[in-house]
């Protein structure tokens, strides 16, 4: 029997406060509004923007939220307006929208939506600012405009890249953030040429697989740098031919990368977050030709110094979203990469648990162990 059109009850995994563990329980999810589409989530994984919104700490509070945002689903349910998807089509939900009519949407450069761009703020939906979550008629907030810590989640269709149905979705799932992150950086974004340097900072799973990116356009040297030594024996399989952990010198890692590679590397890829690690990854970038690249989120705060003399030298700092891949125009060809072999999602998967259980999940992020954590909606 459908459902459309009803109220779903179903189970969520709710943030109640910065923190404190989730707390998986009953909520009701209203039907799709305008340009909206109800998902059913099949399998969601943790990334590093999750746990800094559930902590809180450098960004604002906004609670209680349902936090998630790489998942693969399969469409329940459309609104008003919805001609692009129907229920039935196998989806990934993603953080930055597009559009497909605005100035960026239409620039090959760009995939900052105007409409759907990533908004960490953001707590209803953007048709009426209302939230579709509730429990008990009390609202729970939105993330990212996707959400999907729940069985069930209203996503803009705008904010859905409808997939090959064939795709296994316990493995595609991960390039609805973190893979296509990683990857895009560098295959997109940083261009390393066959034979080139890269340094990579943050050896986590979005760090990973910028060194597969790495690894695809045929890099020569590959260096992983993280303060968690436990990272290095993993990131072999990702093709990192060395290792720096910043602890083991008593002088910036810049000037340690660069004493490796005569005077710097071609690329860098930031992926931590850290604005200590932003910096030492724009510095150690070879003058006359290197290039930079940011992906890690910052906190609401944080700004980094540098002297203007490395820009001066012909040294490029760039920074990207989603890898610069435009959500439902590009990652239904990148999901085609992974079926044709051409790209590796599995050995990014390095746990998996039931929804009950999603706050081992987080356990595992701060601890450092392990890639991504699986999260199994209907287990
Ligand atoms: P993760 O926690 O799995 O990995 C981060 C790694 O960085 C860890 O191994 C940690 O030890 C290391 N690290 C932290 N500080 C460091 C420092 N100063 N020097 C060297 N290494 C350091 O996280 P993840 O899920 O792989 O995400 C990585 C970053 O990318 C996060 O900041 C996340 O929010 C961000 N992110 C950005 C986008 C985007 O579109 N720009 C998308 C997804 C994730
Ligand atoms: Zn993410």
């Amino acid at each position: 029997m459908s459902i459309a059109g009803q109220v779903i009850r179903c189970k969520a995994a709710v943030a109640w406060e910065a923190g404190k563990p989730l707390s998986v329980e009953e909520i009701e999810v209203a039907p799709p509004q305008k340009n909206e589409v109800r998902v059913k989530i099949h399998f969601t994984s943790l990334c590093h923007t999750d746990v800094y919104f559930w902590e809180a700490k450098g960004q604002n509070p906004l609670f209680p939220r349902i936090l998630g945002h790489e998942a693969e689903g399969v469409v329940e349910s459309v609104g008003e307006g919805v001609i692009d998807v129907q229920p039935g089509d196998h989806v990934l939900p993603i953080f930055t929208g597009e559009c497909k009519e605005c100035p960026h949407c239409l620039s090959e450069a760009s995939n900052m939506c105007d409409l759907l761009r990533i908004n960490t703020e953001r707590g209803g939906m953007l048709h009426d600012g209302h939230t579709r979550f509730s429990k008990d008629g009390k609202p729970i907030y939105h993330f990212l405009g996707t959400s999907t810590f729940s069985e069930y989640t209203v996503v803009h269709v705008g904010q859905v890249a409808k997939i090959n149905p064939e795709a296994p979705l316990d493995k595609v799932c991960v390039l609805s953030c973190g893979m296509s992150t990683g990857f895009g950086a560098t295959v997109n974004v940083a261009k390393p040429k066959k034979g080139g340097s890269v340094a990579i900072f943050g050896l986590g799973a979005v760090g990973l697989a910028a060194a597969e990116g790495a690894r695809v356009c045929e890099a020569s040297r590959i260096i992983g740098i993280d303060l968690n030594p436990n990272r290095f024996e993993e990131a072999k399989k990702f093709g990192c031919t060395e290792f720096v952990n910043p602890k083991d010198h008593n002088k910036p890692v810049q000037e340690v990368i660069a004493e490796m590679t005569g005077g710097g590397v071609d690329c860098s890829i930031e992926c931590t977050g850290s604005t200590q690690a932003m910096v030492s990854a724009f510095e150690c970038v070879h003058d006359g030709w290197g290039v930079a690249v940011l992906v890690g989120v910052p906190s609401r705060d944080d700004s980094f110094k540098t002297h203007p003399i490395h820009f001066l030298n012909e040294r490029t700092l760039r920074g990207t979203f989603f890898g610069n891949y435009k959500p439902r125009s590009d990652i239904p060809g990148v999901v085609e990469k992974y079926m044709k072999k051409e790209l590796e999602l599995d050995k990014f998967i390095t746990h998996s648990v039931p929804l009950l259980d999603i706050n081992k999940a987080f356990e595992y992020m701060l601890r450092g162990e392990g890639l991504r954590c699986m999260i199994r909606m209907d287990a």
